[in-house]
Order: structure tokens, then sequence, then C-alpha cells
């Protein structure tokens, strides 16, 4: 028998995606443990945990069986920081079963795998992400925290190509983060910056995981 690769899993469900452009679509979210940040404003810090071990068989299996109650047509691995694990034959898998792919990371690690959608956040302080996701990411996720300036949101606007959308995301629909979010939309069009909008979580909105 083949060996099974191993991964470290927080956690799998069905929901909504609640956040970026992909909001409101059924989702399966496969959450892997661990983290290679430990951003202070982290709302999953649940997952920096070790995670239960499941074979990619074991995962796939528990996938299918949402799927069946929940049909998806999308998968979406997040975290923690989903790309510190070797994904590649989860992905292949997936793939294989018909999934959509959607990758959630922080961009500070790239692995090529056959996603169909990169959403990602680059955190502070330094905001560094891998530069392959200048054309890769399909979306730029920036969350308001209370240091964020308008300076980062100029300079993520010259490095990514204007399709790709800079979404100000308030820290959990905090008022605070909304009103600092509508600030710096106001800057950015003063400023001629296109592409810039406001986003939120729906996912709270509705109460959903
Ligand atoms: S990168 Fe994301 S998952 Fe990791 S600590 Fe920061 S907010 Fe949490």
């Amino acid at each position: 028998m083949p060996q099974q690769h191993i991964l470290k899993i927080a956690e799998i469900f069905p929901s909504i995606q609640g956040e970026g452009l992909r909001q409101g679509e059924a989702t399966l979210f496969i959450r892997l443990a661990g983290c290679n940040l430990e951003c202070s404003f982290c709302d999953t810090k649940y997952a920096w945990k070790e995670g239960r071990k499941l074979s990619t068989a074991q995962v796939l299996e528990k996938v299918n069986k949402l799927r069946y109650h929940f049909p998806s047509q999308w998968v979406c691995l997040t975290g923690g920081e989903p790309l510190l694990q070797d994904l590649a034959d989860l992905a292949k898998r997936l793939k294989k079963e018909g999934f959509k792919i959607q990758v959630e990371t922080n961009g500070t690690l790239y692995l090529p795998l056959p996603v169909d959608w990169y959403s990602i956040s680059p955190k502070p302080d330094k905001y560094f992400y891998r530069p392959e996701y200048r054309e890769k990411a399909k979306e730029v996720k920036v969350i308001l925290t209370k240091n964020l300036d308008f300076e980062l949101i100029k300079r993520l606007r010259e490095e990514f190509p204007e399709r790709t959308p800079l979404l100000l995301q308030p820290q959990s629909n905090r008022k605070w983060s909304i009103i600092l979010g509508t600030k710096l939309l106001r800057q950015a069009l003063k400023a001629g910056l296109k592409n810039i909008r406001l986003s939120g979580q729906l996912h709270k909105v509705y109460g959903l995981r």
C-alpha cells in the first residue's frame, strides 16, 4: 500500500465564503493547522495549535461526505497558514474530484499548486509577500488595523496590477476599523488610486463559522 501523506488539520467544515470577491458562495473549508506569523488581531488563533493528523485520503473522505449534504464546487484551503504544509497531493486529488480550489494565504510562502483562486492578505508590520503573487493573486485583502496608513495602501496598489482589487477589510467588522476603511477609501479616491474597495466579513453578519 502506498504511504499516505499526513496533514495537520484544525477543522473541516461547510460554510459560505464570507470574505473577498467570492463572498456569499457555498464553500467547503479545510483549515490547516499552524501559522508562521502571530498577528495580535488573528481571529483563528485556535489554528496555531498542532491540529489533528489526517491522511490526505481521510481529508478527502470527509470533504466528499460534506459535499454530499452541502454540494459545493469550491474548497478553500485556509489556516493558520495553509502553505506551511505540503499540499501538492491534496490539491491534485481535489482537482481530480472536480473541485475548484481557493487558497487563503498571508503571502509569505508560495507553492506551485493547481489553484484557481489565490487570495492573499499580507500582514503588518512588514507586509512581506512573495513576488509570484503579483501576477497570481485574484485579490489582495488588507486588514484595517489601528496602525495601517495610506502609504501602505499606495505601495500595494503600485505593486499589484490594477486588475487585482485591493480589499479594505475591517478587523472583525469593528466600528473603528470600518471608520478607518471609509477614510482610507476616500483618500485613495482623491489620490486617483484604482480598484480599491471596501469589504467585510459576511459570515460574521450571518452568524456562520
Ligand atoms: S497570518 Fe493569518 S492565521 Fe496567521 S496569525 Fe496572522 S491572521 Fe492569524
